[in-house]
């Protein structure tokens, strides 16, 4: 067939799927390591029945053979040890990342490329106004030039600047860049870009009058995002806060390789796979110390779990969130509260424990059932 593939959806595709998963669906035997590869037998290129020389590198997702150095990606795989052609193979990967098929329409392709021309353009757009409000919560100039944080006039001073380079109103509603009364969406708002593999895939408007509005937080598409995801190592523990703010005033003070999903609540399994594929094995939660954050906690905490990552919960005074907390107590306080995480397990048992009162000899009698079931005792 005759299709060609825009190479970003090839490259997200590879992105979803594991290697080490397309390998066992062909009947190649792997097995998952702990460090850095996964392994598998290398028969289908030097006949061997060990797993000595078959190498998944976790990071890349790419394999190689450490005795004839033949490897590649997921694709390469499907082609030349299968023997699909290069669209089957892609398809089939569509399959297993449960992926749809773009419609290659060239005009389609052509307008979804005007969108993403748009959210670049807006981004750069608002990077050139500054504001002190981000300043006063904290964050460093040097971090706030690095991730292209800007602030949004409001009035119609995007719009103005994307017809200008020939966007129509209908496009920027269609966007969400403005809303139906031809006002800019962002209206005096701290904007922090949102990207994904380099790319701009949303804009984040954080009010900067916290008394003036029921809108804190505004996100031009607001689905499935996660800050900062670009930026991380993922070799290194990742530290999950629940706002761009924490993230970001964290990162002014030293304490980097943070990533965020925008609220409490806001953690998806999408999310965590997200992480996985990137490479990461540890996971730090540092959410608010308050009802909503111990909540968030439980529920991103046992999705990362799922995921096979290890995961602690560091726990904040009662009422305090990062940013507040660095900026009112500093650093150190910051630090040396999250000196002693706990494991993902034991904060769970500590919420289930934390429902009764030991007051109370009826539920003094459910505690310690509840430590027979959980520790044995
Ligand atoms: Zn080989």
């Amino acid at each position: 067939m005759n299709i060609r593939f825009e190479q970003t959806f090839v490259n997200n595709l590879l992105g979803q799927v594991e290697m080490i998963d397309v390998m066992a669906n062909y009947g190649v035997e792997v097995k998952r390591g702990q460090g850095l590869n996964h392994f598998y037998v290398a028969k289908f290129c030097c006949g061997k029945s060990d797993m000595d020389n078959g190498r998944i590198k976790i990071e890349t997702q790419k394999f190689m053979c450490m005795n004839c150095w033949y490897g590649g990606n997921a694709i390469d795989f499907l082609r030349t040890v299968v023997g699909m052609s290069f669209y089957t193979a892609v398809v089939e990967l569509a399959r297993m990342a449960n992926v749809e098929l773009p419609v290659v329409d060239p005009k389609e392709l052509e307008s979804l490329k005007r969108k993403q021309d748009a959210f670049q353009l807006a981004a750069t757009f608002y990077a050139e106004y500054e504001n002190d409000y981000l300043v006063t919560r904290g964050i460093a100039k040097e971090v706030i030039e690095k991730h292209g944080v800007g602030y949004a006039p409001g009035g119609r001073a995007l719009r103005s600047f994307l017809e200008g380079k020939g966007y129509t109103k209908e496009e920027l509603l269609d966007y969400k860049l403005i809303n139906s009364k031809g006002m800019d969406t962002l209206f005096h708002r701290a904007v922090i870009p949102v990207s994904r593999n380099g790319k701009i895939i949303d804009l984040y408007g954080r009010s900067i009058n916290d008394e003036n509005t029921s809108l804190k937080h505004l996100y031009i598409k607001g689905d499935n995002i996660l800050g900062g995801i670009d930026q991380i190592n993922p070799k290194h523990i990742v530290l999950l806060f629940e706002a761009a703010i924490d993230r970001l005033v964290a990162e002014s003070h030293g304490v980097q390789n943070g990533v965020d999903a925008g609220g409490a609540g806001k953690f998806t399994k999408e999310h965590a796979k997200l992480l996985k594929r990137k490479g990461v094995k540890r996971v730090f939660i540092v959410y608010d110390g308050d009802a909503a954050g111990r909540k968030g906690s439980l529920k991103s905490g046992q999705l990362l779990s799922d995921e096979g990552m290890e995961v602690w919960v560091g726990e904040l005074p009662e009422q305090m969130d990062p940013a507040r907390m660095i900026m009112e107590c500093g650093k150190d306080a910051f630090v040396s509260a999250l000196q002693q995480p706990k494991t993902f397990e034991k904060f769970k048992m500590y919420q289930e424990l934390s429902k009764y009162s030991l007051t109370d000899v009826e539920e003094y009698l459910k505690v310690m059932k509840l430590k027979q079931i959980f520790l044995g005792e």
